[in-house]
């Protein structure tokens, strides 16, 4: 076996998302990869010192992680405070902690402005949906993690099939 999974949280039935909320992912792999070890779990908003529940965040202006991290784009709350800080932050916990531990592969919630890899919103906060990765997603990718989204769980199975 080889290999390591930094897993979300809120995936994994923790109560950490902005709304207080877990969105538990079920899937046979997640307890087999459980029983194997190999799961890392981290909230990177949590981790940063982030509140449970928050107000929701979004990317400002349609921008992207990639954007965040090159200090161009900013996270905003609906209620508009600036989180940008505490984003970054996060995504560096989460990649020292994947660095740490081993995590070659990561499997994050999509849409979070934290953990989103396939779509975020659009920072208009009206529910509009672009492709694009959050914080945490943007900073793994750029550290040669492969990072997959819940709904790609069945890829990364495959990925590790070849891997192991
Ligand atoms: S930062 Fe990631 S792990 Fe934490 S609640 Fe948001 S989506 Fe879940």
């Amino acid at each position: 076996m080889t290999g390591k999974i930094l897993v979300s949280a809120c995936l994994m039935g923790h109560a950490v998302r902005y709304d207080g909320r877990s969105k538990p992912l079920v899937h046979p792999a997640i307890d087999r990869w459980r029983e194997e070890g190999r799961l890392i779990t981290i909230c990177p908003e949590m981790s940063a010192g982030m509140a449970v529940p928050r107000p929701p965040a979004e990317i400002a202006d349609g921008a992207t992680g990639e954007d965040v991290l090159a200090g161009t784009a900013r996270v905003m709350e609906i209620t508009g405070g600036d989180v940008t800080a505490e984003f970054r932050q996060a995504a560096e916990n989460a990649l020292a902690l994947a660095t740490e531990t081993g995590c070659r592969y990561a499997l994050l919630i999509d849409g979070s402005p934290s953990c989103g890899s396939g779509f975020i919103y659009d920072g208009t906060f009206s529910g509009g949906r672009q492709n694009g990765r959050g914080v945490t997603a943007a900073l793994l990718k750029q550290a040669g993690i492969e990072v997959y989204s819940d709904r790609e769980i069945d890829l990364l199975v495959e990925r590790l099939k070849v891997a192991d």
